[in-house]
């Protein structure tokens, strides 16, 4: 095997947003609508708690997976007492965790294709080999349990699945999740949820994975206040898991992190323990930017705009226009919006546009991406301006 050096690869949703903020900080007019980042206050219970915390002087060492307090308050949230409780520095650590734990060399994980970004590098960073698998582009991307299926080898060792989806926004109902979750319990594989837009679901509910027994003792499930409480810089994630996998996560952060930010913990607690008036006020919020952001994009010639049900991206195809990265590149250059690729979710001819602002920001990217198609590609195949 290759040192991890040669091989392991930067996020370029990070490095796309970080490139954007530059040539912002440079004095160029961007609408950066790369990184998927809630950019509303956190709430002021959380605020108030990390000034508590630190006041106290909350500064040491906490348990390596978080402290009890915390702990109860995520089984509450997630509703589920059979699962050992893991907190951690955000999704991503206890993602890693996961795949770490229950993979290695010659293992294989499936995973729905368009997908975030990091995916792919944490199975490599655990030795392991992702599998894609393509979702249907007719059905919002959704992959069936039939196509999971379809993937499965003798070394297959987990799905990996985030619902709702980066990058397409897509939202799987309960009966495709059912499908998924029969073909998991049926292989024996380990079911990774990744269910960080959990509260962002415009549409009907969300169905989240712990609503099924049957793959509860295979099932690792995780969500994070990154997305929900506008609280991505400041760390704190969670996941569900049955005692042995839980332990040798648990085991994995340990050394890997520590343990989560003690002031960030004290946060967590105040927030999850909240009603739920901040997650639906913030839902009122995306949903009215989606609205009035695809109302905008609407006769922008050649790019067909279909509302995304959940998490807070548009999905769109530029593939009659451009190769995505170049449509990209052109439209930072002439026009100053930043969107992000489809080739960075594994998933080339389509780009992501992250409704990460506010309206009026969202209307002048809307306008500036209409003038930028009908310049470059007004009359090239198929496309009306
Ligand atoms: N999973 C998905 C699907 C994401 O889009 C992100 C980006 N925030 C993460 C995990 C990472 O979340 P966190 O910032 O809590 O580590
Ligand atoms: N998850 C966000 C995104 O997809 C933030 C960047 C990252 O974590 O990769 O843009």
């Amino acid at each position: 095997m290759k040192p991890l050096y040669r091989q392991v690869q930067p996020s370029v949703t990070m490095g796309l947003d970080q490139q954007a903020r530059a040539l912002a900080a440079a004095g160029k007019d961007i609408v950066n609508l790369t990184a998927g980042q809630v950019d509303l206050p956190m709430p002021d219970p959380g605020k108030r708690a990390v000034v508590a915390a630190l006041e106290a002087d909350r500064t040491g060492y906490i348990p390596a997976t978080g402290s009890a307090d915390v702990k109860a308050a995520v089984r509450r949230r997630m509703g589920w007492n059979e699962g050992e409780v893991l907190i951690s520095a955000g999704a991503k650590p206890l993602l890693n965790a996961a795949v770490a734990c229950l993979c290695g060399p010659g293992d294989e994980v499936i995973l729905p294709a368009p997908c975030y970004t990091s995916y792919p590098e944490m199975v490599r960073l655990a030795g392991a080999t992702p599998v894609m698998v393509p979702g249907d582009p007719t059905h919002d991307f959704i992959v069936t349990g039939e196509a999971v299926e379809e993937h499965i080898t003798d070394r297959t060792k987990a799905l990996l699945l985030n619902h709702p989806v980066n990058p397409t926004g897509a939202v799987y109902d309960a009966e495709a999740l059912r499908k998924i979750v029969d073909v998991c319990a049926a292989h024996d594989l380990y079911l990774i949820a990744d269910e960080v837009y959990s509260s962002f679901v415009y549409e009907g509910q969300f169905v989240s994975l712990y609503r099924f027994p049957e793959i509860r003792d295979r099932l690792i499930l995780v969500n994070a206040a990154s997305k929900t409480y506008a609280m991505a810089g400041l760390r704190l994630g969670y996941a569900v898991a049955l005692a042995p996998v839980a332990k040798a996560m648990g085991a994995y952060l340990s050394h890997a992190l520590g343990c989560p930010c003690s002031l960030s913990e004290r946060a967590a607690l105040a927030v999850l323990t909240m009603d739920d008036g901040y997650e639906a006020a913030t839902k009122d919020v995306f949903r009215h930017r989606r609205d009035r952001l695809c109302q905008a994009l609407a006769d922008i010639g050649g790019l067909k705009i279909k509302k995304n049900a959940g998490a807070f991206y548009l999905w769109l195809d530029v593939s009659k226009m451009d190769d995505d990265i170049s449509f990209c590149r052109k439209l930072l250059d002439q026009e100053g919006v930043a969107l992000t690729p489809g080739s960075a979710f594994c998933c080339p001819g389509y780009v992501r546009l992250a409704y990460t602002k506010d309206v009026f920001a969202l209307l002048d990217a809307a306008a500036r991406m209409k003038r930028f198609v009908k310049q470059n590609y007004s009359s090239s195949s198929g496309v009306n301006s």
